[in-house]
Parts: structure tokens; sequence; C-alpha cells
């Protein structure tokens, strides 16, 4: 139990967070259950990103698309559909009952765990003083929980277009749109979009979407995009946005120009900081307005945490979470566990979608490891049978120095499902021989990667720096 209580009791909690999402729930739930008294200020709704504005609904907007693939493909296998329709209104519904259902379990997890939940936007005054409306609050230890929200500003006129938080409270889908950007959301929303029967055009300033990827997974995706017949306008990034009516003109250096009823500002995401009033405790926001921390989570002020979006550092809700537990863990039962983010893995939510984890290839390469290189590319039995295009591809960087298996990647049906499993024995440290002796699971996609034999090529380590 928590052994500095008496010694704190000059102040009103042990904790405050600041921000409710996921990684401040399970922050604080977890300082509770250590004894800790503990409250979270949250200005918008319980759950954050994830479950109200993000993963979540999402998630549920790509299975609506899957339901649409899986009507056509239907046909194929001996069904004979009517004529159907996606409803965005219908979908709309459910998915502000689901949300709503998903906030209540929230807010109940909190009172269940006996922290206390106060609305309102928090403020920093002083060291230790949180502002909610006309309240101050005292806390011995403040932590910084508050994620992000999209760029607005990242092109002249952009500010015009709507952000993924826009677009998942749409009642009505366009029958054109443009989405600007090529990263997680950008891609996961085109794919979306255009599987729901949206003419998508897609506008990136690099060659390949999805920057930071195994390059050979970026080419797939790029065709995989194409496939689903998403519009694709690689090196072309508007320098302008401009309101032209009810529509949006998007402007190009060259003298092109495109206009679009729907336009997606996916050009990436910013901490939550601007109003927080970190300075007062003589914290420098880095470039981006994230709050610097240590491995521990620390921030430069004493008392002072953040883990999360906010930090800008590994921006997936596992990894939130699992900062906002080890840093309770540490300040109230004594733990000096670290989390290990070294193999964190992660998924895009394209269809077909991406998962992956361990390096690129090129990272792999550059940091000094000889390398095998396993792969599998095929038309998955599913598609074969009714005639579809998609296509799978399986990836392993293998050590060649010791065997270990290094990297996974995946595009193709389950890819994430796939890859969370594999995952395990990365973690435990895998060598090719250990997948090799395991028995294939047949007939699945899975395991193709048991049954990669000979290695694709071999990549020479490019030299530590
Ligand atoms: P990303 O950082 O992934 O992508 C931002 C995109 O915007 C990039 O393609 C970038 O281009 C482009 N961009 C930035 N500035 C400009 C500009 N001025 N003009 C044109 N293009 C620009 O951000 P997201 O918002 O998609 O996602 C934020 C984070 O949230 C992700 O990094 C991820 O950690 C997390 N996330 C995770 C998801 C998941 O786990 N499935 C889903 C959604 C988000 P370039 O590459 O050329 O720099």
């Amino acid at each position: 139990m928590n052994a500095n209580r008496d010694s704190n009791l000059k102040y009103d909690y042990d904790l405050i967070t600041l921000g409710a999402g996921s990684g401040g729930v399970a922050a604080s739930r977890r300082a509770a259950a250590h004894g800790a008294r503990v409250a979270v200020i949250e200005g918008s709704r319980v759950g954050g990103t994830c479950v109200i504005r993000g993963c979540v609904p999402k998630k549920l907007m790509m299975y609506a698309a899957q339901y649409g693939d899986a009507l056509r493909e239907a046909e194929g296998y001996g069904w004979s559909i009517g004529a159907s329709h996606f409803d965005m209104r219908r979908w709309a519904a459910a998915k502000a009952a689901e949300t709503a259902r998903l906030e209540g379990i929230y807010r109940q997890l909190l009172a269940n765990s006996g922290v206390e939940l106060i609305e309102g936007w928090a403020r920093v005054v002083e060291p230790h003083h949180v502002a909610v409306g006309k309240r101050t609050l005292t806390a011995r230890h403040l932590l910084i929980a508050t994620g992000a929200a999209p760029v607005r500003d990242s092109i002249p006129g952009i500010e015009h277009c709507a952000v993924s938080d826009d677009l998942l409270d749409l009642t009505d889908l366009p029958e054109c749109g443009a989405v600007i950007g090529s990263g997680f959301i950008a891609i996961e929303f085109a794919s979306i979009l255009a599987r729901l029967g949206v003419r998508v055009s897609l506008f990136y300033r690099s060659e390949w979407p999805l920057r930071g990827f195994d390059d050979d997974l970026r080419r797939r995706a790029a065709a995989a995009l194409r496939e689903a017949g998403i519009a694709l306008h690689p090196g072309a990034a508007p320098n302008r946005v401009v309101r032209d009516g009810r529509n949006l003109r998007l402007e190009f250096a060259d003298g092109e120009a495109h206009t679009f009823a729907f336009v997606l500002n996916a050009t990436g995401r910013r901490p939550n900081t601007a109003k927080l009033g970190l300075e007062t405790l003589g914290i420098a926001l880095g470039a981006n307005g994230a709050v610097p921390v240590d491995a521990r989570r620390h921030t430069t002020a004493r008392g002072v945490y953040a883990i999360g979006d906010v930090t800008d550092h590994m921006n997936l809700t596992p990894v939130a979470i699992a900062e906002g537990r080890a840093l309770a863990d540490a300040l109230f039962s004594g733990s000096t566990r670290e989390v290990d983010l070294s193999l964190v893995s992660s998924a895009v939510f394209m269809l077909p979608p991406i998962a992956t984890i361990g390096p690129t290839e090129a990272e792999a390469a550059q940091a000094g490891h000889a390398l095998k290189i396993f792969e599998s590319d095929f038309r998955p039995m599913r598609q074969t049978f009714f005639g579809g295009h998609e296509r799978s591809y399986m990836k392993l960087l293998v050590d060649a120095k010791d065997d270990r298996v290094l990297g996974i990647h995946m595009l193709g049906a389950d890819a994430p499902e796939i890859v969370q499993s594999l995952a395990v024995a990365l973690a435990c440290g895998a060598t090719k021989a250990q997948f090799d002796r395991t028995i294939a699971l047949h007939p699945t996609a899975a395991e193709e990667f048991v049954l990669m034999r000979e290695p694709a090529r071999v990549v020479a380590a490019q030299g530590v720096s």
C-alpha cells in the first residue's frame, strides 16, 4: 500500500491525472489499486481518442467496409445476394451507441477503482496545483496524459478540411473525396472509404505511402490501394487549400488544381499541450508541442510525468497503457520495472491490413545485421475461389549470423491477428530453425510463416555508424 500516504495529506490527492484516455485511465486505476488517492480530470469524453474518435470507431468502420467486400464475394461462393447498399446514417447511430456504451464502462471502471472523475479542462497553475473551472486542486504527483489532436495548420487553408474526428461523425458519405497524407490515418480512411463506395483520390508527398514501414510493404500497400480503385497521387501534396463555394480546391506547385466536396486532412497529429500551463513548471515543450520525458516518463519538473501521445514518441494505445501502469507501479509500489518498447507491433487497418513488428529490412541492415530475407507473396485460397485479386505478402527478416528472427512484416487478410501472435515468438527470441520446426496449422494463411524454406535473398550488413 501507499507508504507515503501520511506524509502527503497536505495535498488533496496523491495523483492527479490530466486526461481520461486509455493511458490516463490505466495509470489512475493502477495508482488507486496501490492505495493512492487519485483524481482524473477530463474535459471531453471519458475514453479519449482510442475509444471515442480513434481506434475503436475506425475499426467499426473498417468492419462495415469488410461486409461490403463479403457481400461482393459471396456470389462466388454460391450465394445470391439481393440489392444491398450501405447506410452511413445507420452505422453512425450504431457507432454512437457503442462508443457511449464503452464510455459508460470506462466511467464505471474509474468509479469501481476509487478514482474520482472531475469533468472540465485542467490547467496547471503552479507546482502541485491544477485549476479546473473555479476549483484549484493539489496533488503530490501530476500526470500529463492529454493525448494529441489532428494538426490543422500543416498547409495554408487546410483548416477548411475535415479531420478524422469529423469523418467518423459523418452521417452521409460523399460520392468522391480526397485524402491528404499517407500515414496511418490517411491510408486507413482512404482504404475504408473506397471500400464503402467513395471515389477516393490520395495525395501525398513521398513516392510510396506509409513512410517508416518496410519498403516491400509500402510498394504493395500502394498496389492494394490502387486495386481498390483509389487514385494515387504520389509526390503531390497541395501547397494551398482554397474554399470554393461548397467545395475545396487543392492547388499544387505546378499549377494543377483539383476540386472536391470532401477533403480529409490526414497530415499528422500534435500533442495537446497548448493550454495546459506547463510553462509555469519550467517544462520546455518539444518542437511539436510534445512533453519531453525520460525513460521512466519523468518530465524535467519534479513530481510531473507524462505518458502516451502527449510525449509523441510511439503513439499507440497499448504503449500509453503500459507506460501508465509502469509509472503508477513505480510511484506507489516502488517498482523499478521499465516498459520494454524494443519490440512493439503495430497495424494499419487498411483493406487488406498491414501488421509489422521489429525493424524494417533497411533499418536492420543499417544496424549492422547481415540478413536472410524470407518472403511469400500469394493469392489466398479465399480469393482464388471466387476469382478475387487480393494478395497476401509475408516477410521474415532473419539474422544471418545467429538465425534469430528480427522482424515480421505482413500485408494481407488477418495480418494484425497473425502478427500479434507471432510477436510472442519474437519476444522470446525465436530463431528461424524454431519457426521451421513448428508444424503448420492447415489450411491457414498464417502457416506460410512456418513454411518458408529458402531465403528470397541475402542482404549484407551496412555497417554500424
Ligand atoms: P502520421 O505521422 O502517421 O502521418 C502523417 C502524414 O502526413 C504523413 O504521410 C506525412 O507525410 C503527411 N504530412 C505531414 N505534413 C504534411 C504536409 N505539410 N503536407 C503534406 N503531407 C504532410 O500521422 P497520422 O495522423 O496518420 O497518425 C498519427 C499517429 O497516430 C501515427 O503515427 C500512429 O502512431 C497513430 N495511429 C495509429 C493507428 C494504428 O495503430 N492503426 C491508427 C491511426 C493513428 P510524410 O510521410 O511525407 O512526412
